[in-house]
């Protein structure tokens, strides 16, 4: 019809436009492996990515392939998260951490054609290499000679042009992808379209969302492999934001050094990072000057109320709490007080303030309760929490075992128990998903189970979370041992050491006579987790 709006995409080719036509002098900052600063600018930043968008395309990449990163928070990883998606490719960050089965399993299941490896992740890329098969390894290095088999990335885009084509680009195309854990069996595949990575950069930066503008200096915490670093330097890029990205060093006092040298407002990472910030302020609270800073975005696991408050109260810093997921893109809520909110007794605005929130802009959510309805807006009725919105799956990557997720209605099932109060707040109270969030990780407790039962003296094995103070939560294995038959904790924990990533093992064993079972003969974990109520972890 005639008198409407242009057909414009919503791509990421506007974002890295615009960083480098208005803001070419912003700073891009990244604290190296051996600790020392590199420096560079938007404007090299623009010359980078094209000069690798043209050694991509040399290389045989083809549109909607996959391009994998195995590597910490870097400038170079912010040039691949512009130069892949703009040569038509899709990013997809894999998660070191990881089992090397895991790993395995995820690159082939993408079948990534090209890798790219910090050096210093060079030896956890070793552990699974002979399984998978990449065309080409590139790796991000520091002067020394890139391993046999692989290429070193300077030396690869050094020849190449630092004016690159962008082909046309549809703004429903694949980006970007990330894996997150299976409740039962395999990771399952997320794939972020442009528009969807433009409309959650929009929303994220207004200002009672996220927030952020280019007077601000960012520094994301959050891995980039953590559905890309939540969106932020996605985000940065389009307010032209400068970036301060730490590297492998993630201890409190590297991150609280490149706060106070490089001015840090605003910061985003999981609970258990902020602890130990927290922890190393209480003991020294003059040693770095913190003043630049203005939020500290706190998300991938609750934030305890007694964080949010220490900061406060002991050290005027700003905790800003929010909720997300892989399958978001990942912003779901943040929990800002409305202006009426902020007049409440303190006591009652921390209360709220450890709180999931209020919905972003374009997200929709509901809390469905046993019956099938939505529940009351009363902050006492459980649901599960479903949501809609531009920047939320539809479905997994080419992975149809759990499409009931994905209900008929077109919403996405979290498998997050919340309620919702009257002014619209979401508090998450408990989780129908069958994992374990341990320093921002997934522990899949039905695979720990799984492989306990295999022990020729466990007859049974549940696996809960329990609170922990450090991790947010911990595995803890309760196990019913055969009639007759004896194990140790330590001969357990030796016999899943193998098969499983260190942080996975049980924190620790309790052995129970029976496990209590639903009516359908399922564990009941709500009553286990009752039963367990008052457990407390050795040493906390
Ligand atoms: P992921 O896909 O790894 O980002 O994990 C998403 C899940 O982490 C959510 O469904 C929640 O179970 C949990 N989660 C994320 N943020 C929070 C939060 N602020 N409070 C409590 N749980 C959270």
């Amino acid at each position: 019809m005639d008198g409407l709006m242009m057909d414009f995409p919503l791509t990421l080719a506007h974002l890295f436009e615009r960083a480098a036509a208005y803001f070419p002098d912003t700073e891009l900052v990244t604290r190296r492996p051996d600790k020392t600063i590199h420096r560079s600018t938007y404007r090299e930043f623009h010359a980078r990515v094209q000069r690798f968008a043209n050694a991509l395309k040399r290389l045989g990449l083809r549109p909607g392939e996959r391009v994998a990163t195995l590597a910490w928070n870097s400038t170079r990883h912010l040039e691949a998260y512009f130069a892949v998606p703009l040569a038509g490719g899709v990013l997809h960050t894999l998660n070191p951490r990881l089992s090397p089965a895991d790993l395995t399993y995820i690159m082939n299941d993408a079948d990534d054609r090209i890798l790219l490896v910090d050096d210093v992740l060079v030896p956890a890329w070793e552990r699974f290499r002979k399984d998978v098969r990449p065309q080409h390894v590139i790796v991000w290095g520091h002067g020394a000679a890139a391993p046999e088999g692989t290429v070193d990335y300077e030396a690869l885009i050094a020849p190449e042009l630092p004016v690159f084509a962008i082909p046309r680009l549809e703004e429903g195309q694949a980006a970007a992808m990330c894996y997150t854990s299976g409740t039962t069996g395999r990771p399952k595949g997320v794939l972020y379209s442009h528009r969807a990575l433009v409309l959650h950069s929009l929303a994220s930066a207004l200002p009672d969302a996220l927030g952020l503008s280019a007077s601000d200096v960012m520094m994301p915490v959050v891995p980039m492999f953590h559905v890309n670093a939540w969106g932020l330097p996605y985000t940065a890029v389009m307010t032209g934001t400068k970036q301060v990205f730490p590297g492998p060093h993630l201890d409190p006092q590297s991150l609280l050094s490149l706060v106070q040298e490089e001015k840090v407002t605003f910061t985003a990472g999981v609970p258990t990072i902020w602890l130990g910030i927290l922890e190393a302020l209480d003991k020294a609270p003059k040693a770095f000057d913190t003043s630049s800073l203005k939020v500290m975005v706190v998300g991938g696991a609750a934030a305890p109320q007694s964080m949010i408050e220490g900061f406060e109260r002991r050290h005027g810093l700003h905790v800003l709490h929010a909720w997300g997921m892989t399958e978001m893109t990942p912003l779901g809520t943040v929990c800002r007080l409305k202006p009426h909110l902020q007049r409440r007794p303190e006591e009652e605005r921390f209360r709220i303030r450890a709180s999931q929130g209020l919905p972003a802009p374009l997200v929709e959510v509901r809390a469905v309760g046993e019956d099938g309805a939505a529940v009351a807006w009363d902050g006492k009725a459980m649901g599960e929490l479903h949501v809609r919105g531009p920047w939320v799956a539809r479905s997994y990557f080419q992975n149809p075992a759990e499409a009931d997720k994905f209900t008929m209605d077109g919403w996405f099932r979290t498998g997050d128990i919340v309620t919702i109060d009257a002014e619209g707040y979401m508090r998450i109270t408990d989780r129908s998903k069958d994992l374990i969030k341990s320093g921002g990780e997934w522990i899949s407790s039905v695979d720990l189970e799984n492989a306990l039962m295999g022990h020729p003296a466990v007859k049974e094995a549940a696996v809960i979370g329990a609170p922990h103070p450090k991790w947010s939560e911990r595995p803890v294995a309760c196990v019913v041992l055969r009639e007759g038959a004896r194990a140790t904790e330590n001969e357990l924990r030796e016999y899943l050491e193998p098969l499983f990533a260190r942080f996975w093992l049980p924190e620790a064993f309790v052995f129970v006579e029976a496990i209590p079972r639903t009516a359908a003969g399922k564990f009941k974990k709500s009553a286990l987790r009752e039963q367990l109520k008052d457990f407390r972890f050795a040493g906390t």
